[in-house]
């Protein structure tokens, strides 16, 4: 059987379970797991950080040469720094869950993340998510998967998952950011979310975590077995 490690690229709306279910076939695989989320997630806590306003986009890109930012991707989790500082918690707070949309619908914060994206899949043996992998940043990936789920089932997902953190939200709020999220990545112009031709697409509304997990593994061997 052939060892060729193959790119994967992982694309759909928020809280599909996309990172959760990359880290675990990642570790599988193992592959790299590189959160693309994460790397705007970083720029829109830096930017919040900096007291710039999230809408402003010449001064959001103005900051992008003083991030520092770096990523120690591994195959089951993805740290990432911001100068110096670790801020793989720091990033997940509802103040930048509301703004990150809204960073990263910048031309040139895309330009930038999509070029640090590209270095890190260099080797192969990778698997990227985020909303625009298959589409822009690896057009060439072996496999696309295009992993959604019922705006409901996502809510609940990420409701579930903040019980009892720092973090905690009510489903109503969570169920608007969601949707709020869901409007600005499809509709902006600078790389929307979008499920391009060649992608598989995985629905996991019914289906459980290893079922997805499962699915995704079989995906995988199939292209290996045929190269
Ligand atoms: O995947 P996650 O929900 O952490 O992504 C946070 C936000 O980052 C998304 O809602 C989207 O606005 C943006 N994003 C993006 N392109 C990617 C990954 C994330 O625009 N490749």
């Amino acid at each position: 059987m052939s060892l060729k490690k193959i790119a994967v690229a992982i694309d759909g709306p928020a809280g599909a379970g996309k990172s959760s279910i990359s880290k675990v076939v990642a570790k599988q695989l193992g592959y790299l797991y590189i959160d693309t989320g994460a790397m705007y997630r970083s720029v829109t806590w830096a930017v919040l950080h900096d007291g710039i306003d999230p809408t402003d986009q010449a001064a959001v890109e103005t900051i992008l040469p003083t991030l520092e930012l770096t990523m120690e991707p591994g195959n089951d989790a993805c740290k990432v720094f911001v100068r110096g500082q670790e801020v793989t918690d720091l990033i997940r707070t509802p103040q930048v869950n509301n703004a990150v949309s809204e960073v990263a619908s910048h031309k040139g914060v895309r330009q930038y993340l999509v070029e640090r994206q590209r270095l890190l899949a260099d080797e192969g043996g990778v698997i990227l998510d985020g909303r625009d992998i298959g589409s822009v940043v690896l057009p060439d990936a072996e496999l696309k998967i295009y992993l959604t789920a019922s705006v409901k089932a996502r809510a609940k997902r990420r409701w579930l998952e903040v019980q009892g953190t720092a973090n905690e939200q009510s489903l109503d709020e969570i169920t608007k950011n969601v949707e709020r999220r869901d409007e600005m990545d499809k509709n902006r112009e600078e790389s929307p979310l979008v499920c391009v031709d060649d992608a598989v697409v995985i629905d996991s509304s019914d289906m459980t975590f290893d079922e997805t997990v499962n699915r995704i593994l079989q995906l995988v061997q199939e292209i290996i077995n045929h190269e």
